[in-house]
């Protein structure tokens, strides 16, 4: 008689890397037509070694509902507020950048 309990739908280690993950309440962050959408209380296994994150199937399909159907029409639990930061003017390239202003 086997006492296994096959129900457990969650896998034990990572399809990524082998190894092993462990059950953690995580967060995830969705744009939506410009717009930023943070789901929190989400139950996911995650991989001890590149953090990777995997729900299974009913919580796949209960993010997807929600932020398909939910995001116009659901108050949100709470709001926060982002600081969105650009990256444009700060990225350094090595080549020819001096160049092109020494003309002036
Ligand atoms: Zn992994």
């Amino acid at each position: 008689m086997s006492e296994t309990n096959e129900t457990n739908l969650s896998p034990v280690t990572c399809p990524r890397c082998g190894e092993s993950m462990h059950s953690a309440t995580v967060k995830t962050a969705i744009w939506r037509d410009d717009r930023l959408f943070v789901v929190e209380d989400i139950p996911a296994q995650v991989c001890d070694s590149c953090l990777e994150q995997f729900y299974d199937e009913e919580t796949a399909d209960a993010l997807r509902r929600l932020t398909e159907e939910s995001f116009s029409s659901l108050k949100p639990k709470k709001e926060v507020l982002v600081p969105i930061f650009s990256l444009e003017g700060r990225i350094v390239r090595a080549s020819s950048s001096e160049e092109a202003c020494s003309d002036y």
